[in-house]
């Protein structure tokens, strides 16, 4: 038997329901805010990847799908949405008319990462994206989308955490002083800490490593070393954030490595997730655009982890799985072949029915009608067709009346609709 490959996964009938469930809400949500979908590709070249996430990161260095194509080009399967979007954005001058621009998207990303509950190596995220704002109130309508999304999809404890990376005034300052206090503690990191502490000291922060969090629980903060514009900024984002009644707290180890990350950074962590509590990360990328050859353009955005989220959203079991609304017992070919055209002119009318299309006994049909649920059954055999009508029945109440078999799928369009009607 062929099984699927390590680390991916099939969503089955049963839980793509809730994926369905959790995209209505969020495209909804997000168009009420004015943001467009944009879909990219799932490949692009390896270039676009290596330059902007970088080479010195877990990502670009253990964990993409990169290949060469029968012509020798390095493509890769997208490990995260923001560079193509930014890719895309550049290519397309879409900054020519306005450079503001707000993106979502929503689709499946790539990584090599150890699997485990939680983390898998095809995943899905749902992406938004602010373009050519500068403002920190940017930030702040992300958060509260973040935070409105959490309270329609009924996510309980829910918490952000936010911090500021500064700038390229106020962070290499920040950078001396976190070195020398990681200097200090050097001796209780782990190798993978020891590696990056001189090229990418603000990785040390982020560390998992319980004996590295240990060791950097005094380190100092970044929001002690912000230049006048970046405090001020960070200022203006709790502020609003206070005003819009989201709660935070300010986490001085949210970092990214990356140095075209600017100022806010944030991340939105719920408990119902135990280990791996983050639902969605983000924050401001001012100088990516830049980076990737378009205009110096301000940026801000945030990836939701679609399947963490799918673990925690509880839907309704009703809206799980669909019922026929008819289920048509049909005996004989005769029968069959004119159920068949019900079925599908049913169908087209927005009516779901199932047939049999084994021609069993009606004793076996009216057991799968049963099981599947369907309100009415409406039964046709040689008889019937004798006498020009079939027998519907209502499954709950067991009342059976004659329906002529011309215009057939009319009147039982109407029983139907008039059964939801009475039903809603
Ligand atoms: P990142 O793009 O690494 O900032 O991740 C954003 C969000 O995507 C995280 O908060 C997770 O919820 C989710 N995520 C990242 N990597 C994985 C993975 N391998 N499997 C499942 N979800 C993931």
């Amino acid at each position: 038997m062929i099984q699927l490959i390590r680390g991916f996964k099939d969503i089955l009938p049963g839980e793509v329901e809730t994926w369905q469930h959790i995209e209505k809400i969020a495209r909804s949500l997000f168009e009420d805010f004015g943001f467009r979908e944009i879909r990219t590709p799932i490949m692009e070249r390896t270039e676009l990847f290596a330059r902007s996430i970088g080479e010195d990161t877990d990502i670009v260095e253990k964990e993409m799908y990169t290949f060469a194509d029968r012509k020798g080009d390095l493509i890769t399967l997208r490990p995260e949405a923001t560079a193509a979007i930014c890719r895309s954005y550049i290519q397309h001058k879409m900054y020519a008319d306005d450079p503001v621009k707000k993106f979502y998207t929503i689709g499946p990303m790539f990584r090599r990462e150890r699997p485990q509950k939680g983390r898998y190596r095809q995943f899905y995220q749902i992406n938004v994206e602010i373009l050519g704002v500068s403002s920190a109130l940017a930030d702040a309508e992300l958060i509260f989308l973040l935070k409105t999304l959490c309270e329609r999809l009924a996510v309980k404890d829910v918490e952000a955490r936010i911090n500021s990376l500064g700038c390229p005034q106020c962070r290499p300052g920040f950078k001396t002083r976190l070195q020398e206090y990681i200097a200090s503690v050097s001796d209780q990191l782990c190798t993978d800490c020891i590696r990056r502490k001189d090229r990418n000291p603000l990785r040390v922060l982020d560390c998992k490593v319980p004996t590295c969090r240990e060791a950097m629980t005094n380190a100092p903060s970044i929001l002690a070393c912000l230049c006048d514009v970046c405090d001020h900024e960070f200022t203006l984002l709790q502020s609003a954030l206070d005003r819009l009644n989201v709660p935070f707290v300010l986490d001085k180890r949210l970092v990214r490595g990356l140095d075209y990350y600017t100022r806010a950074t944030f991340e939105i962590q719920t408990r119902s997730l135990g280990a791996q509590s983050a639902v969605a990360g983000g924050g401001r990328y001012d100088a990516l655009v830049q980076l990737l050859g378009g205009p110096d353009i301000p940026a801000t955005g945030f990836a939701i982890g679609f399947d963490r989220l799918a673990e925690i959203v509880q839907i309704n079991r009703s809206e799980q799985k669909r019922k026929p609304d008819l289920y048509i017992a049909a005996m004989g070919g005769k029968s069959q072949a004119l159920a068949f055209g019900w079925l599908c002119e049913l169908g087209a009318k927005g009516f779901y029915a199932e047939i049999d299309f084994q021609d069993r006994s009606l004793k076996s049909q009216m057991k799968r009608a049963g099981r599947l649920e369907a309100p009415f059954v409406l039964m046709v055999g040689e008889n019937e067709l004798e006498k020009g009508f079939a027998i519907l029945r209502n499954m709950s109440t067991k009342d059976q009346e004659d329906v002529p078999l011309d215009e057939l799928v009319e009147s039982i369009s109407k029983r139907i609709k008039s059964y939801d009607d009475f039903n809603k």
